[in-house]
């Protein structure tokens, strides 16, 4: 009964993926779907140690790649779940990439009522159809490849923004074949043609409509082939990972993929309770934030519950300019009239010299609409919000003196902007003093 209720979860999740919108970008796509069988079989293949790959498309060479580049990624795979090492030495996958699949219904290489646009999984076999772009089949193989190590070692995926999260995650890639690295966030979009999840992001953030946290984590089995959902689940996933304190809580709830959906969830929730309002705020930076060149470390943001009320008359504090958000390390009340006062230099890039900034930012350099350098602001509230969508944040920026009044229980954070994958090169950064106002 169980091995049967996971094949549905698997199947109806594999299948949603396949329902990905992306093929509109290739006309061929339709044409190719209406040519009749032709009984043909006479496929190319490629034997790797993990992969055994049967396409009727592709040259020798990208073959090669798609069969080095999974073959390389199951021992990270193994890595990054924590599996025993050793346990997946003798792993093997049937892939079929296809352009035409009615070429492989014809040869029953694919069975006549499985019906998608993209990917698909089963234990031992996945099918994945032929993407505009090299990345985006390469991401795709190794997408369905999760899954069917997620069920071949824990005999299910889970509900999907933990399945779609943990396959995203374990797909988005750079580089190929031998050398490629597993778990990245895309550094432009070039390195990842078609893949778009950050395209959708971004709309969703100029239209107000960020999902919470909570909203990700109750999304149906069936998402309808909804690219943007795909992109949440990835940043989930990419939230748990980046913060040592829930990453373990991640790779243990692979192990409870067999559980059904609602209970993982809530089990989940529970886990979570004591630190629901942290992690959501940090998935509010997140999802404000998250762009090409995002730098996981970097954008590690120090919350604790145990924050203190902020009552002092005074607060001092340094921002750096090679972080992402950093928080004031206390809390602020509603009604709370602050003056903030920022002074000091910062460089924000070396080359061909460097680039100094004082709190305005380089009014003549601008990264993502604002002045290279700008120290901005922004109030994270304290409180859970379990909305739909998440109340967009409000950001602020600072020069010199400026008088701010709190107007929600929330904690003050400050960054120099820059572009996100360009913080390691920033030296030095500026000193706050934050006063309350009579
Ligand atoms: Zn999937």
């Amino acid at each position: 009964m169980k091995a049967q209720f996971a094949h549905v979860i698997v199947v109806a999740a594999a299948s949603i993926f396949a329902l990905f919108g992306l093929a509109a970008n290739r006309p061929a796509w339709g044409q190719d779907a209406a040519t009749p069988p032709t009984g043909r079989s006479d496929y190319q293949v490629a034997r790797g140690t993990h992969l055994t790959l049967q396409s009727d498309v592709g040259t020798d060479e990208s073959l090669k790649d798609l069969v080095e580049s999974f073959d390389a990624a199951v021992p990270q795979w193994e890595r990054m779940l924590k599996l025993p090492a050793g346990t997946l030495d003798h792993w093997k996958v049937r892939a079929y990439l296809m352009e035409q699949p009615d070429r492989f219904r014809a040869s029953g290489d694919l069975p006549q009522t499985l019906d998608f646009k993209h990917g698909y999984a089963m234990p031992g076999v996945v099918w994945v159809r032929l993407q505009p772009s090299q990345y985006y089949t390469r991401h795709l193989l190794l997408h369905e490849g999760v899954h069917a190590l997620a069920i071949d070692q824990f005999g299910s995926t889970g509900p999907s923004w933990y399945s779609e999260g943990v396959a995203e995650q374990l797909s988005v890639h750079r580089d190929q074949g031998r050398t490629i690295q597993l778990g990245t966030v895309p550094g432009s979009k070039s390195e990842v043609p078609y893949w778009g999840r950050f395209k959708l992001i971004e709309q969703a953030r100029n239209d107000a409509k960020i999902p919470s946290l909570a909203t990700v984590m109750e999304l149906p089995t069936d998402l309808r082939g909804d690219v943007e959902s795909y992109g949440w689940c990835w940043l989930v996933s990419l939230l748990f990972n980046q913060y040592p304190e829930y990453e373990s809580l991640w790779q243990q709830a692979a192990r409870d993929a067999n559980d059904l959906p609602e209970a993982f969830t809530q089990a989940m929730r529970r886990k979570l309770e004591s630190q629901w309002p942290i992690i959501n705020a940090r998935w509010r930076l997140l999802t404000e934030t998250v762009d090409y060149g995002f730098d996981l470390q970097r954008e590690q943001v120090d919350l604790s519950i145990r924050d203190p009320l902020f009552r002092q008359s005074e607060l001092n504090l340094n921002v750096s300019a090679d972080r992402g958000w950093q928080s004031t390390g206390v809390r602020f009340a509603p009604g709370t009239t602050l003056t903030i006062t920022a002074t000091g230099q910062c460089s924000v890039n070396q080359s061909p010299k460097p680039w100094i900034s004082e709190p305005a930012g380089i009014t003549i350099h601008y990264a993502k609409g604002r002045p290279l350098g700008q120290l901005i602001g922004c109030m994270l509230p304290n409180l859970a919000d379990d909305n739909q969508y998440a109340t967009p944040l409000k950001t602020f920026t600072l020069d010199q003196t400026q008088t701010i009044v709190i107007d929600q229980h929330c904690w003050l954070l400050f960054r120099v902007n820059d572009y996100l994958g360009d913080l390691g090169n920033n030296q030095g950064g500026y000193k706050l003093s934050i006063r309350t106002s009579p």
